[in-house]
């Protein structure tokens, strides 16, 4: 199936230039993502590490890629050469992986901590006091190879629009308040990562100045 041009460049020119735009191409054949480099997008996210791995090495090499989805440790080394942002830091666990691993390839690793904001429980990430402690702490002071730069979050997979804008007001209140906090000069609270193709108008409305949008430019994925 062909991608869906027209609508990306309706969304490019709704959301402006102070929203970054993720292609999330995860599923979806190289000569997908092709046709929107070759339009001049370069920003694409994925959700496995492996299969960001291989599109990273048949894809041109200006391409910034994004780790979008759940990242378990034992993968972060596929991908800690080349990536150019990861959205789903969800643990301390993790965060020092991704320090340990951007340490051996010489690079800084920036990051999004993940915030639970949806209802459900099976989305991840840390809740407001999680890090609120780590920033007081400055347990991730002396980790110089990742560099946190904001937050990111899910809404609740839900029709209820009253809710995803419910959610997403309180993650960027949260996003506000750790801003406002002084902090190790590894953390900087630039991106907020939120909204997907549904919800991203919302998003916006509420302070996003980052979307992952998939279907809406992609087509549905088969799954
Ligand atoms: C798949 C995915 C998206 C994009 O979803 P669409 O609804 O297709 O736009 C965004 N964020 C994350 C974390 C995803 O896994």
């Amino acid at each position: 199936m062909a991608v869906l041009l027209d609508n990306y460049k309706k969304i490019q020119e709704e959301i402006g230039e102070d929203v970054v735009l993720v292609a999330v191409s995860k599923t979806k054949p190289k000569e997908d993502i092709q046709s929107f480099y070759d339009d001049g997008h370069r920003v694409f996210g994925e959700n496995k590490a492996q299969e960001l791995k291989e599109k990273h090495e048949e894809l041109p090499k200006d391409i910034k890629w994004h780790m979008i989805g759940h990242l378990q440790r034992n993968k972060v080394k596929y991908i800690a050469p080349f990536v150019d942002l990861i959205h789903s830091v969800d643990s301390k666990r993790l965060a020092k992986e991704i320090n340990k691993q951007g340490r051996k390839n010489e690079r800084t690793i920036n990051c999004l901590l993940q915030v639970h904001i949806a209802e459900e429980e099976s989305k991840f990430g840390f809740d407001e006091d999680e890090i609120l402690e780590i920033i007081k702490s400055g347990e991730f002071d002396e980790y110089n190879n990742i560099k946190i730069v904001g937050l990111m979050g899910m809404a609740t997979f839900t029709e209820d629009t009253d809710q995803i804008r419910k959610e997403f007001k309180s993650l960027k209140g949260i996003f506000d308040r750790i801003s406002s906090l002084e902090s190790d000069a590894n953390i900087e609270m630039k991106y907020l990562s939120m909204g997907m193709s549904n919800d991203f108008n919302i998003a916006i409305e509420e302070g996003s100045n980052m979307i992952r949008v998939g279907s809406k430019i992609f087509g549905e994925r088969n799954t």
